[in-house]
């Protein structure tokens, strides 16, 4: 990719399901948002388009204003749409609003109060570009994510180019490589395209169901093979997705257009020096505020804690009482090693630490299970909260990280994975199993080879056994050395996981595919 001076500024806009804080249910939302800030932060203009889903607080939206009215095709008639003009974390939003269906309607960002959410996208995606068709924005980038937005890349290459829209480029990231975006033929009639026109190996025939009755597209498959540059979410990552997996030919047929940019945090969101939904602030240099917030939230939950607490940063590795906090702060769903989670709950109990979960499940049976497991665990130091998103999880969230001396991220696979990064940041040291972005992000500090960069503890196997042995590993460390701990804990809080080095990655992805 070639090098960029930053003055030579682009105009992005990302067409996105999701954006953090107001419509965000896992990683996409942090994604977008910390992207989009740092880019605007290098001198370049950035929009986001959001479907104006009825769960968004419109409180939490400044300056926010309806602009234009106009409708876009879907099903054989035109739906007018309210576009609206707002800022979210310092970043302009559209927020479209169709007028005459139910789409995004309902209490949630997924899973609302309409039927088809696969249709709710195709309808999103095509009323995008139709706005940028009347209004003459011509972006030179359109950035385009995961199943929701996929249609975007098929429907600009194969209508709008043809219409008025020249200028825009399409780049696609896949967050999560299982989420394919399986379409009918003739859904994706419905937003205008020619669905039978998909039907081919060449362009987003979903080959699982290669001679199925009926055969199926993949939206997905549709934006790989559309996009002029497509990226994933870490290095290792994209390597696995290249090496596995039905979509890995068609990724290999595209490798030269693919790369691994790893996430980044947004350090203004997270940042536990001026994070105002913590009771105290802390930095790398003075941890005692840390201290107090573990001694905060173990108050507020009923779980044992110190009854001083310490006052001398000096003072408080040599005075804490060395029960280490485990928090993992997940969605409960397979990818996340649901089974490695409810062993850790029980084994970090057995070897004297406390746990706390902070976990949403879809499925109401998952829920009650880690409810029953809290019930269970007859030890009085375990704590699970297993709550669907809601506006006082985001701030529970932040209050954990801040409280734990560790956090958990036991996933079978993890394209990038967020929460490793924030927890070090927050000086929760990270255990992670390696796999795509963990692997590229925490470094075991009895691997040898990686002394300089070592963060945390990494183990490999998908059993309970493996997980069991760092668990241990990281106990007895925590344990016995404190000192050296507390040095460990201030040395992750300094590591750069900003958005600043990835958002050169993408911006020299960007400038590499715009038109002059
Ligand atoms: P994914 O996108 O697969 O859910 P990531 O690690 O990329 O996983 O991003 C997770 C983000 O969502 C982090 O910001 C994390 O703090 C947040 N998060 C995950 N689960 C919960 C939960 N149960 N409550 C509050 N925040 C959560």
């Amino acid at each position: 990719s070639q090098v960029i001076a930053d003055n030579d500024i682009a105009y992005i806009i990302h067409v996105t399901a999701e954006m953090a804080p107001l419509a965000k249910v896992g990683g996409l939302g942090d994604v977008v948002t910390g992207l989009a800030r740092a880019c605007i932060g290098r001198g370049h203009k950035v929009e986001v388009m959001l479907p104006f889903y009825e769960a968004i607080a419109r409180d939490q939206i400044e300056d926010l204003v309806a602009v234009d009215s106009y409708s876009s095709y879907h099903r054989g008639e035109w739906v007018p749409i309210q576009l609206y003009r707002g800022n979210v974390s310092g970043v302009p939003v559209l927020f479209l609003e169709p007028k005459s269906n139910r789409f995004f309607k309902g209490t949630a960002i997924y899973g609302g109060s309409y039927d088809d959410e696969l249709e709710a996208y195709l309808f999103f995606s095509r009323a995008c570009l139709e706005w940028m068709q009347i209004t003459g924005c011509q972006p030179d980038i359109i950035h385009v994510h995961e199943w929701q937005t996929s249609a975007v890349a098929m429907l600009y290459w194969d209508m709008y180019h043809h219409l008025s829209l020249k200028r825009p480029r399409l780049l696609f990231t896949i967050h999560n490589i299982e989420h394919f975006g399986e379409c009918r033929v003739e859904q994706l009639d419905m937003c205008g395209l020619d669905g039978q026109s998909y039907r081919s190996i060449e362009k987003a025939i979903d080959e699982r169901t290669v001679g199925h009755n009926p055969e199926r597209l993949s939206l997905l498959k549709g934006a790989i093979v559309y996009s002029n540059a497509i990226t994933t979410v870490s290095p290792t990552y994209m390597n696995e997705t290249l090496c596995s997996g039905w979509i890995s030919a068609t990724l290999l047929k595209y490798r030269s257009k693919y790369s691994g940019v790893l996430n980044g945090i947004d350090t203004v969101m997270w940042d536990p020096a001026k994070d105002p939904y913590l009771p105290f602030n802390f930095d790398a240099k003075d941890l005692v505020g840390k201290q107090f917030c573990k001694h905060y939230i173990q108050r507020g939950l009923g779980l044992e804690f110190n009854q001083v607490p310490m006052l001398n940063p000096l003072t408080f590795s040599q005075n804490e009482k060395c029960t280490p906090l485990v928090v993992c702060i997940t969605r409960l769903v397979p990818q996340k090693g649901i089974h490695l989670i409810r062993h850790a709950i029980l084994r970090v109990a057995e070897l004297g630490g406390q746990f706390i979960l902070l976990g949403t499940s879809p499925n109401p049976s998952t829920q009650s299970e880690f409810q029953q497991l809290a019930n269970h665990v007859k030890v009085p130091s375990d704590y699970i909260i297993t709550r669907f998103f809601r506006d006082d999880s985001e701030a529970l969230a932040h209050m954990l990280y801040a409280a734990a001396d560790i956090v958990l991220v036991p996933s079978i696979f993890e394209p990038c994975g967020l929460t490793q990064m924030i927890g070090m940041r927050y000086g929760a040291i990270p255990l992670v199993r390696r796999t795509g972005g963990l692997a590229d992000t925490v470094f075991d500090v009895d691997d040898q080879s990686k002394q300089d960069c070592a963060n945390g503890f990494v183990f490999d196997g998908l059993d309970e056994g493996s997980l069991s042995s760092m668990l241990e590993r990281a106990m007895s460390y925590y344990q016995q050395r404190p000192d050296w701990w507390l040095e460990l804990t201030s040395k992750a809080m300094e590591l750069d996981n900003s958005w600043d080095k990835s958002a050169g990655e993408y911006l020299s992805l960007y400038q590499s595919v715009r038109v002059r």
